[in-house]
């Protein structure tokens, strides 16, 4: 596991679509229920991070931690990471009003009947929305087109919530005040009419996608241009014995379902592969 156990869905508030959850699931416990149901049938769990791996030959090595570990098959499930907008003021503003997770930063003090600000027009950026009227004084939902990508009820819910002001086709070109060192507001450019504008707010709440985490496999595990990795076979990548399941390789349905059926994929697969290279 890596430096976030259970991925970003323990970040996640009420996960909608699981299958079993009718009434919807909290993400970290969803998280922490799959972690004790694979320990009943005998997985291990360990933390640590993966520095680099060797996929030449069999038994493959990892670097974790330090520490070489061996392994006869590998699942690659390392998900994906928040994806940064790359404007000036983002980055040195980072845990002083920008932030990646509403859930894990919402309900501090500092946004408290504030102004706040949400970009993106997915799933994500209406459930950070949505999670932050419990705290801010009204939330600006700032999307670069007029249409939301989320689905029906998040678009629903979002946009029918008093304290939610979608800006549409607009973008943020700079998080302002580096100068006195925290978040006062945002550069706004209205792409129709070229206008730009100052939005005041305390906090900068970013969800425009993610990117994968696969910068360790790089030159040995076959990617797209984006970073995906392109399973070869069922879920084999193209090295014989390494697998792989998620958002890691999954940039068109990236749900929490669909990932943990690929997971049950993957393991089926490596099983096989293990008992035909021991047979
Ligand atoms: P997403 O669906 O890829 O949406 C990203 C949004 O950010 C899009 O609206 C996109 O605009 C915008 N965007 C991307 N790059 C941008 C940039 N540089 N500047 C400004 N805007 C930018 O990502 P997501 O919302 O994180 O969702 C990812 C997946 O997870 C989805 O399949 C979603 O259904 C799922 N998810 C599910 C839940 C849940 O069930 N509770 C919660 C969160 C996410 P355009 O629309 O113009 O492309």
């Amino acid at each position: 596991m890596g430096q976030q156990p259970g991925g970003l869905l323990t970040t996640t508030s009420i996960v909608e679509n699981f299958p079993g959850f009718p009434d919807g699931v909290d993400g970290y416990e969803l998280m922490t229920r799959m972690q004790k149901q694979a320990e009943r049938f005998g997985a291990k769990t360990s933390f640590g991070v993966v520095e680099s791996v060797d996929f030449s030959r069999r038994p493959f090595t990892l670097v974790v931690d330090g520490e070489k570990v061996n392994a006869q098959s590998i699942i690659i499930a390392t998900g994906a990471s928040h994806k940064h907008l790359g404007v000036p003021g983002e980055h040195e503003l980072e845990t002083k009003g920008t932030t990646y997770c509403a859930t894990c930063d919402g309900a501090l003090p500092v946004f408290r009947n504030q102004p706040l600000v949400v970009i993106g027009g997915g799933d994500s950026a209406c459930e950070e929305a949505l999670y932050l009227t419990r705290f801010g004084s009204e939330i600006f939902l700032i999307h670069r087109r007029d249409q939301l990508r989320a689905s029906k009820i998040m678009v629903e819910r979002t946009l029918a919530h008093p304290k939610i002001k979608p800006v549409w086709d607009s973008v943020v070109t700079e998080v302002l005040d580096v100068k006195q060192d925290k978040v006062t507001g945002v550069k706004l450019k209205q792409l129709k009419t070229g206008a730009e504008t100052f939005l005041p707010c305390a906090g900068v709440f970013i969800a425009i996608g993610h990117v994968p985490n696969t910068k360790i496999f790089s030159g040995k595990i076959t990617t797209d241009e984006n970073g995906f990795i392109v399973p070869q076979q069922g879920t084999m990548t193209n090295v014989p014995g390494v697998f792989v399941a998620g958002d890691c390789a999954d940039h068109v349905y990236r749900q929490a379902v669909t990932a943990a059926g690929a997971g049950c994929a993957a393991a089926i697969d490596a099983e096989r592969f293990l008992a035909a290279a021991n047979s």
